[in-house]
């Protein structure tokens, strides 16, 4: 098994589905002796989703709890095949999130054919601001597994490997490893994520795992196994990771 320092994509209770606090997912990420943790709640477009305050008011958290940095994002919907998101407009212009990602949920966008799939996923990679895109490994949504990869590359957007996969959509082992193994051909970062919606399976990669193993997949594709990785790729997008309010505070009792 391979070293993997962080998480990628993890939900709290926040979400409508979701079992576990902020809290209690940093203490699966302890467990899982992880050094950082994605928290990247859904978007307002899946039913039971916060609004938009939830995600502007990220500045509030501290980004370091129990030892495990944090980067707070979203996960937002792909909702057209011209790849309009929903990411909160405030929270978007405010800088005030850290990692964003973009998916195709059957609430927000119902599956058609591959054409349509693969012209959805490859718009939404080219709003700058889209850091990876979840779980297309996806037999509901089936796409052109090559072109999308080809446009990961030209818009640098990384590719997500999800381990929730393997057990909730069914039907996505074989997809995610002829992924993978077109990352490698196009030499695309991957990034892995648990999806868990519960403390327990933050970070916790066995599928993945055995997923890279099959694609052959180098550790230098794989954003989780250095951290600097991820937070140099999204400083160089403007991203104010770790940035606290406190700190800013504190400077205006110093004589
Ligand atoms: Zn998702
Ligand atoms: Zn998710």
């Amino acid at each position: 098994m391979r070293k993997y320092l962080l998480d990628g994509h993890t939900h709290t209770l926040a979400c409508g589905h979701g079992y576990s606090t902020l809290t209690e997912l940093v203490q699966g990420a302890v467990a899982a002796n992880l050094e950082m943790m994605c928290m990247t709640e859904h978007a307002p477009g899946i039913p039971g989703a916060p609004g938009a305050m939830f995600f502007s008011n990220y500045r509030i958290i501290p980004r370091e709890i129990m030892g495990v940095k944090l980067l707070l994002g979203i996960e937002s919907n792909i909702l057209d095949t011209q790849g309009n998101l929903d990411v909160p407009k405030r929270a978007l212009e405010k800088n005030r999130l850290d990692i964003i990602s973009a998916s195709l949920h059957e609430y927000c966008i119902p599956p058609t054919n591959k054409k349509d799939h693969t012209e959805a996923v490859m718009a939404a990679m080219n709003h700058s601001y889209v850091d990876f895109i979840c779980h297309l490994g996806n037999p509901s949504y089936p796409i052109d597994i090559k072109a999308v990869v080809a446009e990961a590359k030209k818009t640098n957007t990384m590719i997500e490997i999800n381990n929730g996969s393997i057990f909730i959509r069914w039907g996505s082992l074989e997809n995610c490893v002829e992924i993978a193994k077109e990352c490698v051909a196009q030499e695309v970062p991957m990034i892995v994520g648990s999806d868990a919606h519960y403390h327990t399976d933050v970070g916790r990669f066995p599928y993945v795992d055995k997923i890279m193993d099959l694609a052959q997949v180098p550790d230098e594709l794989i954003v989780n196994l250095d951290c600097k990785r991820l937070t140099d790729y999204l400083k160089a997008k403007g991203r104010k990771l770790f940035a606290n309010p406190r700190e800013t505070a504190d400077d205006l009792f110093k004589d």
